[in-house]
């Protein structure tokens, strides 16, 4: 077969980062590109597809319901859109235009994140509550108005500290009659986020099909209660209004179903031992540094519980830099500025690569100890 790769120019990297849509995100599975190609020389239905897969996901992932979208993003964007037409097709169609249709969704003042702009983009307003520090219940309370059409929730880590609890949240929420829906794009793992957070009644969650679960870059998953799927499915893309931009292909539905099923049958012990061994084997070449104090973080970057490595450098030695001459080997790191600290993570590493990590990452840090 044709290496097209070489033949156009494009040399890969090792992922020795997250889950980083930059980069790549994840690796498809085998099965999951082989279901791709298959579909890909065939005809379908897109709407049928679209529901014997979603229901089959449904089943998988213990929900009411399910749809694949192009991506979290373009989820967020869709569910934002299904809030404001409330199953009015003449609304949906004006949208992002949303005449006097409630088109206010609340967010939290620590959660107003770079992904909330696809609320916007469905033609919401972002409503802030609370600030930065804290949002206490009746900031919340006295935020539902007449114009609001539901709350996104965001529940990464990072942007938890200062706000409700989702479970409190979704009840004054739904006190008020309106729809709370979670962006969990990147909160895999655990496996049982898929269904924890509709179980603690969201009306919808969006994952990310490219990060963790591992289907094509451009899916994403949206799992939730039937009639909000219900209106995914007759407003979103293949028809026509504001979501038309980001479709899902044939190929990204049948791979993201794939995935899914990879992702749930996977040996979750043994593929966290296998993550453990490689950050211990990190840290245990790193030990010969004595600029280098290494330690295990035992989370990813949203609260995953995955381990990572902090290679924490003496002043006088930058992460950045040491960031920046991996990415010279082609390899991506992280570097946490505040710590000093390159960051490994072996989510995306195999055995191999791990071994061509940690040489590249020796040798460079031989090199500039031997300039300091
Ligand atoms: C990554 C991410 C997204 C976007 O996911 P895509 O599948 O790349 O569109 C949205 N929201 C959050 C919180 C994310 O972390």
């Amino acid at each position: 077969m044709e290496d097209y790769l070489k033949k156009f120019g494009i040399t890969p990297y090792i992922n020795a980062h997250d889950t980083l849509t930059l980069y790549g995100a994840s690796r498809m599975a085998p099965e999951t590109r082989t279901a791709m190609s298959q579909i890909s020389e065939c005809f379908v239905d897109l709407l049928e597809l679209q529901r014997i897969l979603g229901r089959q996901i449904a089943g998988l992932t213990r929900n009411e319901a399910a749809y694949i979208c192009g991506g979290a993003a373009a989820g967020v964007q869709l569910c934002a859109a299904v809030c404001i037409a409330q199953g009015d097709e003449f609304i949906y169609r004006g949208l992002p235009s949303t005449r006097d249709a409630p088109d206010e969704f609340i967010v939290m003042h620590g959660q107003h994140i770079c992904y909330d702009k696809a609320i916007e983009g469905a033609g919401g307003k972002i409503r802030l509550v609370g600030d930065a520090d804290t949002v206490r219940e009746n900031d919340l309370r006295r935020s539902i108005g007449e114009k609001t059409a539901g709350l996104f929730y965001f529940p990464a880590i990072n942007f938890v500290r200062a706000s409700l609890g989702l479970e409190k949240t979704i009840e004054i929420a739904h006190e008020a009659g309106i729809p709370v829906v979670v962006d969990a794009a990147a909160q895999l793992p655990p496996a049982e986020n898929l269904w924890k957070f509709t179980e603690m009644g969201a009306d919808m969650v969006i994952f990310s099909g490219g990060k963790t679960l591992s289907g094509p870059q451009a899916s994403g998953l949206i799992v939730g209660r039937q009639r909000y799927i219900d209106d995914c499915i007759r407003f979103g893309s293949p028809n026509h209004g504001v979501c038309r931009a980001s479709k899902a292909s044939r190929e990204d539905m049948i791979g993201l179903r794939v995935a899914v099923e990879n992702y749930l049958a996977m040996d979750h012990g043994e593929n966290s031992r296998r993550l453990s061994a490689m950050a211990d084997r990190i840290i245990g070449a790193l030990k010969e540094f004595p600029f280098i104090e290494p330690r295990r973080v035992e989370h990813g970057s949203v609260g995953q519980p995955y381990p990572r490595v902090f290679a924490v450098l003496s002043p006088g030695y930058s992460s950045a830099e040491l960031a920046a001459r991996m990415k010279e080997r082609r390899i991506f790191t992280g570097s946490d500025s505040m710590e000093n600290a390159l960051i490994i993570s072996p989510q995306n590493l195999t055995d191999e690569e791990c071994a061509i990590v940690i040489a590249a990452l020796t040798d460079i840090c031989r090199k500039m100890k031997q300039e300091s």
